[in-house]
């Protein structure tokens, strides 16, 4: 998609700092973070929201999670506990319309979110 942020970031044509990347998934420090780890996992595909994902995307989507569990071991947070969490649409703060999982950790996260 020529005019979404995070296919730009996929194509280098915005610079990010990114720290993981496989055949479906890449993963970069969110630009305004909420904790001392917020990494987005976003998938190569272009995947508006959470209700556009489709049967056949599952294995790139379980692949979000798998990117998660490597990230979360690099940065160290993966025993003390971190939340992997997808907006989706306006009443949830979903602002880029293209997939991604939040990772966030290093700090005690309250529960339930606002
Ligand atoms: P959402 O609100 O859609 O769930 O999350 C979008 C996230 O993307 C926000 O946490 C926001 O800070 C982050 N973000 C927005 N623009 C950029 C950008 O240009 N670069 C990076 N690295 N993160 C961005
Ligand atoms: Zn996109």
């Amino acid at each position: 998609m020529s005019d979404c942020l995070f296919c730009k970031i996929l194509d280098g044509e915005i610079p990010a700092d990114i720290v993981f990347e496989s055949d479906t998934a890449i993963a970069f420090r969110d630009i305004n973070p909420q904790a001392s780890t917020h990494v987005l996992i976003i998938p190569r595909k272009h995947i508006a929201t959470l209700n556009d994902i489709e049967a056949d995307d599952e294995g790139i989507v379980g692949s979000l999670y798998s990117a998660a569990r490597v990230i979360a071991a690099a940065e160290g947070i993966a025993d003390e506990g971190y939340r992997a969490v997808m907006n989706c649409n306006a009443a949830a703060g979903q602002t880029v319309f293209h997939i991604h999982l939040h990772l966030l950790g290093g700090r005690a996260l309250s529960w339930p979110p606002g």
